[in-house]
């Protein structure tokens, strides 16, 4: 379990040890999604909006 803090609202999230990069999860305090950038120091970021409309 690591502890990373939440971009959006400062708060500290746990995060378990087999998440992978990629990854997306969910802030519990302010509900954003945030994406895991790297695993090895554990980075996350707010995760892009996605568009409904994948068309073209
Ligand atoms: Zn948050």
């Amino acid at each position: 379990m690591t502890n990373v803090m939440c971009p959006e609202c400062a708060a500290q999230i746990e995060i378990g040890g087999d998440v992978v990069a990629g990854e997306i999860v969910q802030c519990p305090e302010c509900g954003v999604e945030l994406e895991v950038l790297s695993t090895a120091p554990l980075t996350v970021d707010l995760a892009p909006e996605v568009e409904e409309d994948w068309g073209e």
